[in-house]
């Protein structure tokens, strides 16, 4: 899963960044209007963090301007403390949730799953194909009710197929959801991962659908 992270302020922005990381989401990071809207009209996101108060262009432009555009990208927006006609012209303008500074990470990283899992019609945190599991909330993989051991390659890959259960999803489509912009991107190396989640899952776990991609399979 892959998160555009939005916010001016590099002693909130830092940790905001260190925490998506290690909750297993990809980063790209932008410090104004401007090359948020950007990256945002040309990348391709799963959810955004977007504080509203950035120089160059604010974050309700910004907002705005990608509704107009017809991306539908959940965002979250971060607003100011007590600012609640922030929040009324954040939801307004198209934004999914809102969270007011300061704010706790945990609750910041719980409302994004929550974006996420429902931006693919999902209900659950707990997200299960067959034997398959993954708890969202703390990132843990079971088989057969046993923990998986993945490296942080492995997990992010098997968590973008768990939200997609049943559905096609291509190489390229894994590519720019599994790699920030400045990543080296081969999609070569999804074929090594799927290799891997292979040796550790039953094998017909992801099944290859010759020239279209992989498709997550229930197993039993
Ligand atoms: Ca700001």
């Amino acid at each position: 899963m892959r998160i555009l992270l939005v916010e001016d302020e590099p002693a909130l922005r830092a940790p905001l960044r260190a925490a998506l990381t290690g909750a297993g989401y990809v980063v790209d990071e932008a410090d104004n209007g401007r090359d948020a809207l950007h990256l945002g009209e040309t990348e391709t996101f799963d959810a955004v963090v977007l504080d509203l108060g950035l120089p160059v262009l604010d974050g309700l432009s910004v907002l705005r301007r990608w509704r107009d555009a017809g991306r539908t990208l959940p965002v979250l927006i971060l607003t100011a403390r007590d600012g609640w006609h922030e929040k009324v012209a954040g939801i307004d303008a198209g934004g999914d949730d809102y969270l007011a500074k300061p704010f706790h990470i945990e609750e910041l990283l719980a409302r994004l799953r929550a974006l996420i899992r429902r931006a693919q019609g999902l209900a659950s945190p707990l997200l299960s194909c067959g034997a398959l599991a993954l708890d969202t909330r703390s990132g843990r993989v079971t088989l057969r009710g046993q923990p998986v051991a993945l490296t942080a390659h492995e997990f992010r890959l098997l968590a973008y197929l768990m939200h997609r259960p049943g559905a096609v999803v291509s190489r390229s489509e894994l590519t720019e959801h599994l790699y920030a912009q400045d990543h080296d991107r081969d999609s070569n190396t999804i074929e090594v991962f799927v290799g891997r989640l292979r040796r550790k899952l039953p094998a017909e776990a992801i099944e290859t659908v010759r020239g279209l991609g992989y498709r997550l399979v229930a197993v039993a």
